[in-house]
């Protein structure tokens, strides 16, 4: 596996592969890596003969300087679990090689006015920054991105429809732990007794599936069984929301007729940690995933 800590070594190892007549695929991470993010590159390794992924802590898109500076780095052990793995490059670059006091970032309009953007002003902006700076530096033809993250997804479709960028992207399933919890590099920050307060948030989804599946569709009731799931089990720190939303545009819905999603953030201790549900209906008949 290549290692390239500036752009140009970056570079360098893209025009070889591309000289090579190689596919590149791509999967941009902040590290702390787990079976998460290895099931991107699965992903990444099945579409593409040269599998990329990126370590970058992105300082622009923490709006709080105190969750930036506890967000986990382990760049030694993400090394070689990747080599490991089949990653053909690792892009490693620091805060100076990517930022020089910048005056141009690229943001969305309206995708980002709920869930995470709503309680995090900002982020979207530094993510889709990144983002485009990332896919500039690398050139893929496929990325990859995890279900996890369901507003970035939303909102990185759009903007590359919306700036034609020539890059295919492809939406990876949520990996939970055994017990349901999603994985997250966050989950590192939680005691144990957190840890397993915080397995209220996928049994508040499966609350909110069983509901859907007897016939309830008002999302304002569904919403407030899943508070009392979360509050009853998880003794939360903080519900920073539980949202119902069209598929679209991510604004919220009254009723759950149509392809949707149920978003939840809670805070356990000082760890926020996030995770969703997409229900699609065909005919009448949902599926939740
Ligand atoms: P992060 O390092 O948290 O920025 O995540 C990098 C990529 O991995 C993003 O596309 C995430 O959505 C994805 N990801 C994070 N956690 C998971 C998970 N549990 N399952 C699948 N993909 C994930």
């Amino acid at each position: 596996m290549i290692i390239a800590h500036t752009i140009e070594e970056a570079r360098a190892a893209i025009t070889d592969a591309r000289s090579k007549n190689k596919t590149i695929s791509f999967v941009p991470t902040m590290g702390a890596l787990h079976d998460g993010h290895l099931s991107l590159l699965e992903i990444a390794k099945q579409e593409a003969d040269f599998p990329v992924m990126s370590i970058f802590v992105n300082k622009i898109q923490f709006n709080d300087r105190n969750d930036f500076d506890r967000y986990p780095r382990n760049y030694e052990a993400d090394c070689s679990l990747i080599e490991k793995n089949g990653c053909a490059l690792v892009f490693l670059p620091d805060d100076a090689s990517m930022y020089h006091d910048p005056k141009t970032f690229v943001t969305t309009e309206s995708l980002d006015e709920y869930l995470c953007g709503a309680k995090r002003p900002g982020h979207f902006k530094g993510v889709c920054t990144v983002v485009t700076k990332l896919f500039n530096i690398i050139q893929p033809d496929i990325a990859i991105f995890g279900q996890k993250d369901i507003q970035q997804c939303a909102i990185i479709s759009k903007m590359i429809d919306d700036l034609n960028i020539p890059v295919r992207m492809i939406i990876a399933p949520i990996k939970r732990d055994v017990n349901g919890l999603a994985l997250s590099s966050r989950n590192a920050l939680l005691s144990s007794d957190e840890k397993t307060r915080a397995l209220s948030i996928s049994r508040s989804m499966k609350g909110a599936e069983n509901l859907l599946f007897n016939g309830e569709r008002s999302t304002s009731i569904i919403a407030d069984h899943m508070r009392s799931i979360i509050e009853s089990a998880g003794r939360p720190d903080a519900i920073d929301y539980i949202s119902i939303v069209d598929f679209s545009t991510l604004h919220p819905i009254d009723t759950i007729n149509a392809k949707c999603i149920i978003a939840v953030a809670v805070v356990f201790g000082t760890t926020r940690l996030i995770d969703n549900m997409i229900i699609d209906f065909k005919e009448g008949i949902f599926a939740c995933r």
